[in-house]
């Protein structure tokens, strides 16, 4: 799991953005072979990465649920 560092907690703070909590199952996650997830995020919060997906730009999330919907494994959670 990715996590958001005090600078970046600050900045989303004085915002007013929403601080999202995206948790991966790396056991129920198939990696490159489906990459949905990256595929579907409208801000690109995915990464592949040595066939692995990569929470890269979590405070980027705009809590549409579009990722956790779609994902066939139910691999994904997004909280806040
Ligand atoms: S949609 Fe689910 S199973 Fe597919 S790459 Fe994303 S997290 Fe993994
Ligand atoms: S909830 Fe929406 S914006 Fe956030 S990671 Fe999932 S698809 Fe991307």
């Amino acid at each position: 799991m990715s996590e958001i560092s005090t600078p970046q907690l600050m900045k989303n703070i004085m915002s007013d953005q929403i601080i999202v909590n995206i948790q991966l199952d790396e056991d129920k996650c198939q990696g490159s072979k489906c990459g949905i997830c990256a595929c579907i995020c409208p801000t690109n919060v995915f990464t592949v990465e040595s066939d692995k997906i990569c929470i890269k730009s979590p405070d980027y999330c705009k809590f549409c649920f579009k990722c956790m919907e779609i994902c066939p494994n139910a691999a994904l959670s997004i909280t806040r």
